[in-house]
């Protein structure tokens, strides 16, 4: 077995049945995404439009495309043709230009809203009150292209377990919140995606749904390639 493969395997076994794993192949080259393939992962995540475009084109067409990373309204228009799931919707404006696109292209987009949860200020997100604010506007109630399918967050980069596990829980708390006041009979809204590399463990037993791990798959990545 390719050493993919076996972190593959190796990582499915700690993923229960019902948490998706989306592999984060960012930065990774076609042949190592191809590897992964081989052995059975349809699911993959980017975290820049241009080069999910790119792989796209390349690999084989029942790959599903997990956006995942921020997400700049110019670029919405590579991916809206085919993307599964964007994970990393952190503002009504990119919102409104991914329903545009989505239009255009004939088809609605299942989308996450990306929540700030970790301490650090570089981190994307949205607050809960935005949100709620979002969901309770005229304007959402226009957007006909698009599906709201759940809530994603990434927790402080920390060695520090329980201040993880603080943050997924307010992560899992605004998604039971949402849930509740805004989808409770709308079964799509389902998804928590939660969980990397360093802390999917913690993230499962929070309530993830949906993991994106990368290193522990194709090994670290090499920004300087
Ligand atoms: C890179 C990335 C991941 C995967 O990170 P690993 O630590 O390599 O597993 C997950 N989610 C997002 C948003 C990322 O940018």
């Amino acid at each position: 077995m390719h050493s993919i493969e076996k972190n593959l395997v190796n990582i499915a076994q700690q993923i229960p049945t019902n948490v998706k794993l989306v592999v984060v192949s960012k930065t990774k080259p076609i042949e190592d995404i191809l590897q992964a393939y081989q052995a059975g992962q349809v699911c993959f995540g980017e975290n820049k439009a241009l080069e999910m475009k790119e792989k796209y084109d390349l690999l084989p067409k029942d790959i599903e495309w997990h956006m995942v990373g921020h997400l700049q309204t110019n670029k919405v228009k590579y991916i809206a043709p085919f993307v599964h799931l964007i994970h990393s919707v952190d503002s009504v404006r990119v919102l409104q230009e991914i329903n545009k696109q989505a239009l255009k292209n004939n088809r609605v987009i299942d989308c996450l809203l990306q929540f700030h949860i970790a301490v650090e200020e570089s981190k994307y997100g949205l607050k809960l009150q935005e949100v709620q604010e979002l969901l309770e506007s005229e304007t959402y109630s226009r957007f006909q292209n698009i599906r709201i399918c759940g809530v994603m967050g990434m927790a402080t980069f920390t060695d520090d377990k329980e201040l993880i596990r603080n943050e997924f829980k307010t992560l899992y708390s605004y998604y039971k919140e949402l849930k509740n006041n805004y989808f409770s009979n709308i079964s799509s809204f389902k998804e928590v995606s939660m969980g990397m590399t360093g802390d999917f463990s913690i993230a499962i037993e929070e309530g993830s749904t949906m993991v994106r791990i990368g290193s522990a798959i194709f090994g670290e990545r090499n920004y300087n390639v």
